[in-house]
């Protein structure tokens, strides 16, 4: 077993340990849904709705074996990375589905998609793919009580909600909607693989004034149907939100509080003044089709960029190595 060696033992302000896979459940052609658990989980927590919670899962490297993270301090991250690549694991980023149990019962949910691989099939999808009760991966994820910052969904006082997501953003999406305020009110677009996908999770649970349409690609370009059903919520019927390959940046975080462009997320925009002041938008996805949607909220139409978070969650053809 690789080893991240520290002389004195200090309490990290996140959890940062290994887990058991509890339960695996085939959800849909594209979904699986794993249960991870483990005593480390005790301290598991967050103030308020997991929302948009992200986690970071460690699979095994190639030889199946774990780095362990024992007694790491606060320089864990350059100390894993100096392991070399071979040995120290593939480390990915998802989101907490749901939560179960409490105390040393605490155990995460994750649904994993199942994708075709775009050149090197990815290590998150292959282990997902073969996950059984008893394996074990790392997570990093928040320990109760400290600051973390994993959770990007803050509508603030908005009245009319647009959340948008590709497969990858779906868990999200519908923990959100599961955490809402019964009282929210607007539109949920997911773009799912296949009609299977859209079958089996139909069921979503949301508040009656969200409405939650499921957009089964079958086939269809990614991106597109979601590009499609935006531009007519949004009453701009003409052109589509296509953008060139060599303008979308891989790792895209545009929200009110981060821009991985560099955009001043400090001084106040002019209050545009059209109906779409209220609008609170959740986007997120493969890189280019949130660049081009982002491209038509904020370019197009205005919306001021303290209104809306645009997530690229993956990027067609890199390996999104944390
Ligand atoms: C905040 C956040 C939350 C996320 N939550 C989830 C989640 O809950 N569930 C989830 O499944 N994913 C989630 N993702 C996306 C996930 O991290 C990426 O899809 C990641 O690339 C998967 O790792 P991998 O090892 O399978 O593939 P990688 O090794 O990263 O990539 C290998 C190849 O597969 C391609 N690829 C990656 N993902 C897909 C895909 N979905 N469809 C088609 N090709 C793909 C890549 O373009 C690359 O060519 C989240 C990402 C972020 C940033």
């Amino acid at each position: 077993m690789t080893s991240i060696d520290t002389e004195t033992e200090h309490q990290l302000p996140l959890i940062l340990d290994e887990v058991e896979v509890v339960s695996v459940e085939r959800l849909s052609p594209s979904f699986v849904r794993i249960e991870l658990g483990g005593p480390g989980l005790a301290e598991f927590g967050v103030d308020g709705p997991v929302y948009d919670l992200r986690i970071k899962l460690v699979f095994p490297n190639d030889a199946g074996l774990l780095p362990s993270f024992e007694g790491a301090d606060d320089s864990w991250w350059d100390t894993w990375l100096q392991i070399p690549e071979a040995e120290r694991g593939h480390m990915r980023t998802y989101t907490v589905r749901d939560v179960r149990g409490d105390g040393a019962d605490t155990r995460l949910v994750v649904d994993l998609v199942l994708h075709p691989a775009d050149g090197e099939p990815g290590p998150g999808s292959t282990w997902a793919e073969r996950a059984a009760p008893g394996d074990r991966v790392v997570v990093m994820a928040p320990r109760r009580g400290y600051e973390y910052g994993g959770i990007e969904f803050a509508p603030g006082t908005a009245r009319e909600l647009l959340l948008v997501a590709d497969e990858t953003a779906v868990p999200a999406v519908c923990s959100i909607l599961e955490d809402l305020d019964r009282g929210a009110r607007g539109v949920a677009f997911l773009e799912v693989p296949v009609t299977g996908d859209a079958r089996a999770l139909a069921a979503q649970v949301a508040p009656a004034g969200m409405q939650v349409v499921w957009l089964p690609r079958d086939g269809a370009p990614l991106g597109g149907l979601l590009d499609e059903r935006v531009r007519r919520h949004l009453g701009v019927d003409e052109g589509d939100s296509t953008v060139a390959d060599g303008d979308v940046d891989p790792d895209l975080w545009e929200t009110p509080a981060y821009s991985s462009s560099g955009e001043d997320v400090d001084t106040p925009v002019a209050t545009v003044g059209h109906d779409l002041d209220g609008l609170y938008a959740w986007i997120a996805g493969e890189s280019k089709v949130v660049t081009g949607l982002r491209r038509l909220l904020v370019n197009e139409l205005g919306v001021d960029r303290r209104q809306v978070a645009f997530m690229g969650y993956w990027r067609r053809g890199v390996a999104m190595r944390s």
